[in-house]
């Protein structure tokens, strides 16, 4: 049984939760609850751990974009291995697409043309006459989410902030200015100001506090791993159509990760795959590439949480005093996460967030109210 009081606590020890706890640590006590008995264990740990700048709304550009020198160079001591290795990301266009790839070309960032028999001297799999043009981004790169995420909680223990694990929020109560939580499995924390991340069970903690839910919708999206043989993959960039039906990416060297790039709406929970959305991937995939798939290794789902908007919704809640939303991640938490932690930071303890300020309007949760 723990019963501790903060000067602040944030729900959910994921990606969202770590990076806000740990920008807040310095300045703040801070408690950081999770439910399960690991961090990471839902999105964060099942993501496809990639950092595209063309990818998403412009929040989440201007976002991926501030956050990207943090990749290149983290803190001293932040991490013991790189937390990035260069991955280009290409986008083929069936001849359908050929708009979607103007646009593409016209309003992305770093990105370029590139000739689909140039592309096929990279990818030696790649179907005559699947794609007739391409654009590829240079300067994109994998993530190591495990260590980024496990970076953020070392920062935090370092600042002593707490993180409870095994503590389900039940009882979520204001109480004298002070929000009053009680743990399912025992205990009790409380604190002024409670930081909802969540992820896709933002508006179920909403909810509990007696807030008004924002209209999250987390979606389902599967991955699944497989032998590309005889094909060596490790240095393909990663692969997509324009329209972001499918894409695949090498993964752990001798592999490949495929996904349907599905996007069906559940309700929070720990998500399984669907054997017809593994199906649907890997046939998708073989339209672009020459493998043949003889089986799945590995699958897995996860959730992907939109606003109502799809923009990211970070800030104080309309109506409850000391109720700040930091949810609405979708499909580029960690890309963002750097970023997006400070400007968390930034904004509970009213400093100037900088570069970010211009895109505060578009996040601010008060839009739905
Ligand atoms: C297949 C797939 C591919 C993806 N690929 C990428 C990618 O390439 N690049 C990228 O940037 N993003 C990607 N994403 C998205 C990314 O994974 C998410 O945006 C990100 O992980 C969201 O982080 P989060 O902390 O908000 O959510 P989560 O990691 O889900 O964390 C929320 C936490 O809150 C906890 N919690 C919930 N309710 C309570 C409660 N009542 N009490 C205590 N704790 C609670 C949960 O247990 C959970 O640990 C992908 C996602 C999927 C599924």
């Amino acid at each position: 049984m723990q019963s501790s009081s903060f000067d602040v606590l944030v729900i959910g020890a994921g990606i969202a939760g770590a990076t806000a706890a740990a920008h807040l640590a310095p300045t703040l006590r801070v408690g950081l609850i999770e439910a399960e008995e690991v961090a990471g264990y839902h999105s964060t740990g099942r993501s496809a751990a990639i950092w595209i700048q063309n990818y998403g709304p412009p929040d989440v550009q201007a976002l991926s974009g501030l956050s990207r020198r943090f990749f290149e160079h983290p803190p001293d001591g932040f991490a013991a291995t790189p937390i990035m290795a260069r991955r280009p990301v290409a986008f083929l266009a069936p001849s359908e697409q050929e708009p979607l790839l103007e646009r593409m070309l016209a309003e992305g960032a770093g990105l370029r043309e590139i000739a689909v028999q140039d592309l096929r001297q990279m990818v030696p799999a790649l179907r005559e006459g699947y794609a007739t043009r391409a654009a590829i981004e240079d300067d994109a790169f994998d993530m190591d989410v495990a260590v980024l995420h496990q970076g953020f909680l070392k920062l935090l223990r370092h600042h002593s902030g707490t993180l409870a694990l095994r503590s389900r929020t039940g009882r979520v109560e204001r109480v004298a200015g002070r929000w009053e939580v009680d743990i399912v499995e025992g205990g009790h924390f409380s604190a002024p100001i409670l930081v909802d991340a969540a992820g896709a069970w933002g508006d179920a903690v909403a909810l509990q506090a007696g807030v008004r839910p924002l209209g999250l919708q987390p979606k389902r999206r599967t991955g699944a791993i497989i032998d590309p043989q005889p094909w060596d993959a490790r240095d393909w960039p990663l692969l997509n159509d324009c329209d972001h039906n499918w894409y695949c990416r090498p993964e752990a060297r001798t592999r490949l990760m495929v996904s349907p790039a599905d996007e069906t709406d559940v309700e929070p929970q720990d998500v399984q795959p669907d054997e017809l959305d593994i199906a649907i991937g890997i046939d998708r995939m073989q339209q672009a590439l020459a493998i043949d798939v003889r089986r799945v290794e590995h699958s897995w789902a996860g959730l992907r949480t939109f606003t109502p908007d799809r923009s990211l919704a970070f800030g104080w809640d309309a109506r409850s005093e000391g109720f700040f939303w930091f949810v609405g991640q979708g499909g580029y938490g960690i890309q963002t996460s750097p970023a997006a932690g400070r400007l968390a930071a930034d904004l509970i303890l009213g400093r100037d967030p900088g570069d970010a300020a211009a895109i505060l309007p578009v996040l601010d949760p008060r839009r739905f109210a």
